[in-house]
């Protein structure tokens, strides 16, 4: 354990980025081997697309890491936030120690910007997204990267995490996520075990279903008790889900960066309210 932490502690950026490039390239692979739905789309301009917005992530992530890093030595000097405030083993502080970071800055953020019509303009990018697959995973608009990047702060603060447990903590998230949007076929029977504790894949796919209620359930990252917890967990048999979103199912505008780009600025699009609820 205490190898694993000397690690994390000083996690070089080279093994950051090829956590990143590794783990895409290791989904890529198995999508194109097992897929859920058949890879009909042009995966090469999808892919482009959504690495340009994967590296408008990375490179914002990278220009702030400074604040996450004092941050966190900050909380550690002066003993603050939860995990320093109880005496816990060494195990337990691990564990509680993700589980609140995956609450704070993944969970809350994404149901704030489900629920805050302003963010949801910036968030909306990740949604308009109609051939989800592993790439999809950081599909974020720059402005959505800094509110995630705010969030992530915080949740060191709350949680007084040391800059060890921030990176494992980020490691999990990156993996998972790419994992979680990847477009792998999962046996129902291992899909259903595994989500007793984490995202899978089945699960995270019907959040992304092109209109209301699903794309609002589901909206955990590493762990899925907290969707079980806040009532916002739904189970679908993932072959009836549509990908995108009501709003902008136009191809030309889905399918164009500097649209992507413009979109939080040019004016809200509400939902579309449908007669009756969707039953899948
Ligand atoms: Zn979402």
């Amino acid at each position: 354990m205490d190898a694993m932490i000397q690690y994390f502690e000083a996690m070089p950026s080279l093994h950051r980025s090829l956590l990143l490039v590794g783990g895409l390239t290791l989904f890529f692979l198995i999508e194109q081997a097992v897929p859920l739905f058949s890879l009909t789309y042009n995966r090469t301009k999808h892919t482009l697309q959504n690495l340009f917005f994967t590296l408008t992530t990375v490179i914002i992530n990278f220009a702030m890491a400074g604040i996450l890093v004092l941050s966190a030595k900050w909380v550690t000097n002066n003993h603050f936030g939860i995990i320093n405030w109880l005496d816990m083993p060494l195990w337990a502080t691990i564990i509680v120690g993700l589980m609140l970071m995956d609450l704070v800055g993944a969970w809350l953020v994404h149901w704030v910007e489900h629920n805050v019509k302003f963010l949801w303009q910036f968030h909306v990018i990740h949604h308009t997204d109609q051939h989800v697959d592993t790439t999809t995973a950081n599909r974020h608009h720059p402005g959505e990267s800094v509110m995630r990047f705010l969030f992530t702060t915080a949740a060191v603060w709350i949680v007084g995490a040391p800059i060890w447990l921030v990176f494992l903590y980020q490691t999990c998230s990156l993996v998972l996520s790419q994992w979680n949007h990847s477009n792998m076929k999962m046996p129902e029977s291992v899909d259903r075990i595994l989500r007793l504790v984490v995202c899978t894949p089945n699960m995270h796919r019907v959040h992304h279903h092109y209109r209301q209620p699903y794309s609002d359930t589901n909206y955990g990252n590493i762990f899925s008790f907290w969707d079980r917890i806040f009532g916002t967990y739904s189970v679908v048999e993932n072959t009836k889900l549509k990908y995108g979103v009501d709003t902008y199912m136009d191809k030309k505008e889905a399918d164009s960066i500097g649209f992507l780009l413009k979109l939080p600025f040019i004016g809200h699009r509400p939902h579309i309210d449908y007669d009756t609820e969707e039953k899948l």
